[in-house]
């Protein structure tokens, strides 16, 4: 039986598996029981430059067929499958925003275990003001503060700005991807000399972490390391 304490923590906060459903102890504050988060792919790998594909054993650009890229280094915590996929469905879709915590540290991991280097800013991959209000938050923005407040790099949410509504990505085709995103964002002050990290949750084809990058470098920006949750 519940206490009644239980019960009411048990109404307040989650208390099932975002994964597998099954019931966490009150004890375990994450939203993964032990099971499902010690089944977490984490790869923690460097990506192709263009699209952010993990790389096994070489870096550089891999055939996405896209040859130059706004972005110096890329790197992804896992593959969009399994469970990690489970875990940003729930927190993109279904309003779980406090999985940003879970997935912030994933990318913190990363970030401690990969990046290795001090760097000025962290910047969300922005929505517009509209697809913002929909949703109920920015995902990307969820990530980015997690990721400044674990790492204490100061994140920014209002220089890159996403200047009007596009088709979603995932419904095009590749080759539409990078026209349909081109010059949709803009940088609202210079960046000379700034070294940024550039957070989203989902990388696929790259067009929109190429994107921003380019606008971010047009304003100064001297360096861009792109961190995603998942390439899928
Ligand atoms: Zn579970
Ligand atoms: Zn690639």
């Amino acid at each position: 039986m519940k206490s009644f304490l239980e019960k009411g923590i048990n109404f307040l906060f989650p208390v099932n598996c975002c994964c597998c459903g099954g019931e966490l102890k009150l004890s375990f504050n994450g939203s993964l029981c032990s099971g499902c988060s010690g089944s977490l792919e984490i790869i923690n790998s460097a990506g192709c430059l263009f699209c952010g594909k993990p790389f096994k054993e070489f870096y550089g650009i891999h055939n996405c067929g896209e040859i130059k890229t706004n972005i110096d280094d890329f790197y992804v915590a896992g593959y969009y499958s399994g469970n990690i996929r489970k875990v940003i469905i729930e927190f993109k879709y279904e309003r779980k925003k406090y999985l940003g915590k879970l997935l912030g540290q994933l990318l913190n991991d990363l970030y401690l275990t990969r990046i290795n280097e001090r760097l000025d800013l962290i910047m969300p991959v922005p929505l517009t003001g509209e697809r913002k209000r929909r949703r109920g938050y920015n995902q990307a923005e969820v990530l980015a503060r997690e990721l400044s407040n674990f790492s204490g790099i100061k994140m920014k949410k209002r220089i890159l700005i996403k200047t009007r509504e596009t088709e979603t990505q995932s419904l095009l085709k590749k080759s539409e991807r990078l026209k349909n995103i081109r010059g949709v964002f803009k940088a609202k002050k210079k960046l000379f000399g700034k070294s940024i990290l550039l957070v989203d949750d989902v990388a696929t084809t790259g067009a929109t972490l190429q994107s921003c990058s380019g606008e971010l470098k047009k304003s100064g920006a001297e360096k861009v390391t792109a961190v995603v949750v998942a390439h899928g």
